[in-house]
């Protein structure tokens, strides 16, 4: 029996954060009432002419320059003809033998995933289907979108949703796109195809249409790959389609066999001007470019000595990184790696238990480094300041006010240690006995009756010290 390779790439589809519409003035924002968002332009009536919104051109160049991608000087909008409720125009005003940006790469983990293209488009409607009736809404038709298309290099459905990830990473970093999934910001087709494991031939591909979420990008794929698996074991063979993955089955399922590129009938578009760009507009776009996650992950191995798990957390969302820079900043460049491991560790704790949000952080720099110098100087215990840090990150209240409030201010002074020591070693000569006797273990029982003598805030170092010292070393 053949062993078979899964050959996948994936078609992302990401709607750029502009104001407007990408041919007409209407609002792109989410959530508004049906065809409330719409115009002549954008509805399609006959005579309306559309004007290209530049913005979108200088986020197609963003991403095309942030992934390495060749600039086309002059790419050309075209007519993608077809007919469906949600689509009056007839076309989707889109680009096809000449799009904006060529070739580039994202950057997955330690692989470089080769993209085809990225070029601009029109959304589409969309249909709700309820009822007796079916409705159209026509807020998203000419909400702008940048199709990225990257290369069938990909093997497994894990590595296509960490893929996905890479991309909306860097795409929501750049400031392109919210990214948003659940809102329809960023949505993605799969191709995949099966061929026996060391030959080069593609096999049949089917297209997995509309999938909105990294879970479902693996489910979708997984049981696609079953799916296919099974056919061509059982001496199939696959027909070429496009399939809806349905989350409450888990199981792919036919929408249509698929169109050939030529049954859209693509030609120029009349009434749009190619788009043309100069050396000048790409550097003026290039200028603005951030540093990107990779890099900024390397330079924090470099400059602060991070570990590549701690640079690579960091990184994950630009607001994270800016606030991390900020801190380390605050505290004078001295506690970087502390730092690191409150947002590294302890936040990402608190995020994957759904007790915080980084985009919704309510501490600033200042605070974080002070907490930090809290610690350093002694004034408070880590555990402490873990509870501190908890309350930052949920009010914004500074960490010196917390402290003070919840009385968790560490006891480092020498005299009621010394009192407490006294105390403990007053009430117990028995195991007092027992560690002049050579039996060192018991100091942690001693040092536990001080500390509780304390309620819990003397400053451990300080109490073994003293204690080890009132016993004779
Ligand atoms: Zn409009």
């Amino acid at each position: 029996m053949a062993i078979y390779e899964p050959v996948i790439g994936l078609e992302v589809h990401c709607q750029v954060s502009t104001v407007s519409k990408i041919f007409c003035g209407c609002s792109t924002a989410f959530g508004a009432a049906p065809n409330a968002q719409t115009c002549p332009v954008c509805l399609g009536l006959p005579g309306a002419l559309p004007v290209l919104n530049e913005k979108v051109v200088e986020f197609a160049l963003r991403a095309g320059l942030a992934l390495g991608c060749k600039i086309n000087p002059r790419s050309v909008w075209s007519r993608k003809n077809y007919f469906y409720p949600d689509l009056p125009k007839g076309y989707q005003i889109s680009q096809y033998d000449q799009p904006i940006c060529l070739g580039g790469a994202v950057p997955v983990g330690a692989k470089s995933i080769a993209l085809t293209r990225i070029h601009m488009e029109e959304d589409a409607g969309k249909n709700i289907h309820g009822g007796a009736a079916s409705l159209v809404d026509l807020n998203r038709a000419g909400v702008p979108l940048l199709e990225i298309v990257g290369e069938p290099d990909l093997r497994s459905a894990e590595e296509a949703a960490n893929y996905l990830r890479a991309l909306r990473g860097v795409l929501v970093w750049l400031g392109i796109t919210d990214g948003n999934m659940e809102e329809g910001s960023l949505r993605c087709d799969a191709n995949v195809s099966l061929r026996p494991a060391g030959t080069e031939k593609f096999g049949t591909r089917c297209e997995l249409k509309n999938i909105n979420s990294f879970r479902n990008v693996r489910l979708a794929i997984e049981s696609e790959i079953v799916r296919q698996t099974a056919l061509l074991e059982a001496g199939e063979r696959i027909v070429q389609q496009t399939r809806q993955f349905d989350a409450a089955t888990g199981q792919t399922k036919p929408m249509r066999s698929k169109e050939e590129a030529h049954d859209y009938r693509y030609f120029p578009e009349p009434d749009l001007p190619p788009v043309l760009i100069d050396t000048e507009w790409i550097e003026r776009v290039r200028a603005t470019l951030p540093e990107l996650p990779g890099a900024r992950a390397a330079r924090y191995e470099k400059e602060h000595a991070l570990s590549a798990y701690d640079a690579s957390q960091l990184t994950q969302s630009r607001r994270l990184a800016d606030l991390f820079d900020a801190a380390v900043v605050a505290s004078s460049g001295k506690s970087a790696k502390k730092i690191a491991n409150w947002l590294a560790g302890e936040l990402a704790r608190m995020v994957n238990a759904g007790e915080a949000d980084v985009e919704a952080l309510k501490f600033t720099p200042a605070q974080l480094a002070a907490l930090q110098g809290a610690v350093d100087g002694g004034a408070i215990s880590l555990g402490a300041a873990k509870e501190v840090f908890g309350e930052m990150a949920k009010t914004g209240t500074a960490p010196e006010a917390i402290i003070s409030a919840r009385g968790l201010t560490q006891v480092s002074d020498r005299g009621p240690i010394e009192v407490a020591c006294d105390k403990a070693i007053a009430a117990n000569p028995a195991e007092v006995e027992k560690y002049r006797g050579g039996k060192k273990g018991v100091i942690g029982f001693l040092v536990g009756q001080v500390m509780k003598e304390l309620a819990g805030r003397g400053n451990p170092q300080i109490v073994n010290q003293v204690m080890r010292e009132k016993l004779g070393g």
